[in-house]
């Protein structure tokens, strides 16, 4: 998968790998609506330490073999520097999330592996501190950094944070590295969730990664901010449509 100079970034999974079963059908549904990259965690930041943490080594076999099945590379998160052999195993490329954005050793460490890395803006991180972490990675020889902005905290509380779309555009004027959004996390309302990837992709993100559950009152985490398959959908119709507008590829 190209990402950047024109391709888009279309990832999309559940929050969290649960079973081979969901994870199935999900990632048979995102990609038949056009998804080109499967996301799912084995490793969960979750707030509360009594929350799902996620299924582990036995998550990351079940996203490759998810992936394989669907011909889809797959994307997930990794915590520490200590789960770097064992993620990168199983992962086509890294996720480095919002709380351990300025995780320097973490930065180093991927930036050593030979896989790329997808870097998600912290809550309360600057623009300029994005580059910089992503400099971390890059400094160490590994070249394929995908950054994403996934909003900051702020004191509106009718969305899970407050979607900095300008970082787009913002980051293009600063860096050659490609920058997708995360309306999901950024938003936190699946009523939202559309017309914020819409208005991504017309400020010239490189993609989109959305979280996307067949049972969200179901799911372990994040249930509440997953799209429906068939919403997934009708959406990916919509950026289609956007991305030819852009003079992009999806
Ligand atoms: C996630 O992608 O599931 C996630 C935890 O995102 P963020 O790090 O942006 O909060
Ligand atoms: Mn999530």
């Amino acid at each position: 998968v190209r990402i950047g100079g024109g391709s888009m970034a279309m990832i999309a999974g559940p929050c969290a790998v649960e079973s081979a079963e969901v994870l199935d059908t999900i990632a048979g549904a995102v990609k038949d609506a056009g998804a080109n990259i499967l996301r799912g965690g084995a490793f969960k930041p979750r707030t509360s330490p009594y929350s799902f943490q996620g299924l582990g080594e036995e998550g990351l076999k079940i996203l490759r073999e998810a992936g394989n099945k669907h011909n889809l590379p797959v994307v997930t998160e990794i915590m520490d520097p200590r789960q770097v052999e064992i993620v990168e195993r199983y992962c086509d490329m890294f996720q480095v999330g919002a709380r351990n954005m300025q995780n320097f050793d973490l930065l180093k460490e991927v930036g050593q592996a030979n896989k790329p890395v997808l870097l998600k803006r912290g809550m309360s991180a600057t623009v300029k501190d994005m580059l910089m972490s992503a400099e971390y990675i890059l400094a160490e020889g590994n070249h394929q950094v995908v950054l994403c902005e996934r909003g900051v905290r702020s004191f509106e509380d009718s969305t899970r944070n407050m979607l900095d779309m300008s970082a787009v555009p913002n980051v293009k004027g600063q860096s050659h590295l490609p920058i997708i959004v995360d309306p999901s996390h950024a938003t936190g309302r699946p009523d939202l969730i559309p017309a914020m990837a819409r208005a991504a992709v017309a400020a010239g993100a490189d993609g989109v990664h959305i979280e996307v559950h067949s049972c969200p009152e179901k799911a372990l985490s994040d249930g509440p901010q997953a799209l429906l398959p068939k919403q997934y959908a009708a959406l990916m119709g919509d950026l289609r449509r956007l991305a030819e507008v852009m003079g992009k590829r999806m």
